[in-house]
């Protein structure tokens, strides 16, 4: 269960940066920078800048002070790494979210990639999604080994519209994201607050 977040997949964000560049018709509808506006306007000062891309130094040690191991969403305000990058990225756990996914993608390359996320675009303006786009995600994770989490269908009533695919759900998470911290003490790290698994801080592209 989520610890600070309603995001499904995770237990808490960490956003030790802000702000992102839009770069492509993709981001047009982007959350993080509906979020931060609304941010702004209640005064926030981690949004001082809006949406413009701001360090946060003073929460790069944060998770240290978490004394539950936890599923840690990296920057859910914010982009940091090109899918190219973030191969040579050493986590233990990398994953891709696709959302919103606006096109198919044909030729997903998930080598070295352990965990797809797929959801539609949600809000206002919403864009379609279509069922054979998702599938062609999901049918490629199957075939490389790749946990396949369908998040949402999305639309302007996403809860009504739920996160059925093919008549189930989707909530694959790669083995070490599942572990429980106990079965593998090795892999914790602490100081003097207590443990954190360094494998559970988990690295991602906003979107492709
Ligand atoms: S890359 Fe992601 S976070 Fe950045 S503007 Fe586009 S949708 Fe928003």
């Amino acid at each position: 269960m989520a610890l600070d977040s309603f995001i499904e997949w995770t237990d808490s964000t960490w956003n030790p940066v802000t702000g992102c560049t839009k770069i492509s018709p993709g981001c047009k509808h982007c959350y993080a920078e509906r979020m931060a506006t609304r941010l702004v306007g209640m005064g926030q000062p981690r949004y001082r800048n809006g949406f413009e891309v701001t360090l946060q130094p003073d929460l790069v040690r944060l998770p240290l002070r978490w004394r539950r191991p936890r599923v840690i969403f990296v920057n859910s305000m914010s982009d940091l790494f090109h899918i190219e990058r973030l191969r040579a990225v050493p986590a233990a756990v990398r994953f891709l979210s696709l959302e919103p996914l606006l096109a198919p993608i044909s030729s997903l390359p998930v080598d070295g990639i352990d965990w797809v996320i797929v959801g539609g675009e949600s809000g206002p303006g919403a864009r379609p999604m279509a069922a054979d786009w998702v599938r062609q995600i999901r049918n490629r994770c199957a075939r490389d080994g790749v946990a396949f989490f369908f998040k949402q269908w999305g639309g302007t009533r996403k809860k009504q519209a739920g996160r059925l695919l093919d008549g189930r759900t989707w909530d694959e998470m790669p083995a070490s994201v599942l572990r429980q911290p106990w079965e593998d003490d090795s892999r914790l790290i602490s100081d003097d607050r207590g443990p954190m698994r360094t494998t559970d801080l988990a690295t991602r592209p906003c979107s492709i």
